[in-house]
């Protein structure tokens, strides 16, 4: 379909248009923006995969951006705690290799 602002040739998907951000018409005869499939599968892998979560979070944003789909808040959502996760588990991975080193340090000598 055609922008009816500007003119320009936009996705039948799309909510508003990408060059000058007016909604389009398929929005205006009510129909439901859908949410993002992206952003619900970022947001679930980040529970169970900090980085697929992340990567995904990642590109849901971005196609929320072009297509004005729901779900930006799902992608943030998703997208933090995959990074929360990632900062934890170095943490924990930081504090073990420190309690190994601090004890084969006090074992050896
Ligand atoms: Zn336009």
């Amino acid at each position: 379909m055609y922008c009816k602002n500007c003119g320009s040739e936009i996705d039948d998907q799309a909510v508003v248009c990408p060059k000058c951000g007016v909604l389009t018409e398929g929005h205006k005869q009510g129909l439901e923006p859908k949410t993002n499939t992206m952003a619900i599968i970022g947001f679930v892998m980040s529970f169970i995969l900090a980085i697929a979560g992340l990567i995904c979070s990642i590109i849901a944003r971005k196609q929320i951006r072009e297509s004005g789909e729901k779900g930006m808040g799902l992608a943030t959502a998703g997208l933090i705690i995959s990074i929360v996760e990632m900062a934890l588990s170095f943490i924990a991975v930081l504090i073990y290799v420190i309690v190994i080193a601090a004890a084969l340090g006090s074992g050896v000598y």
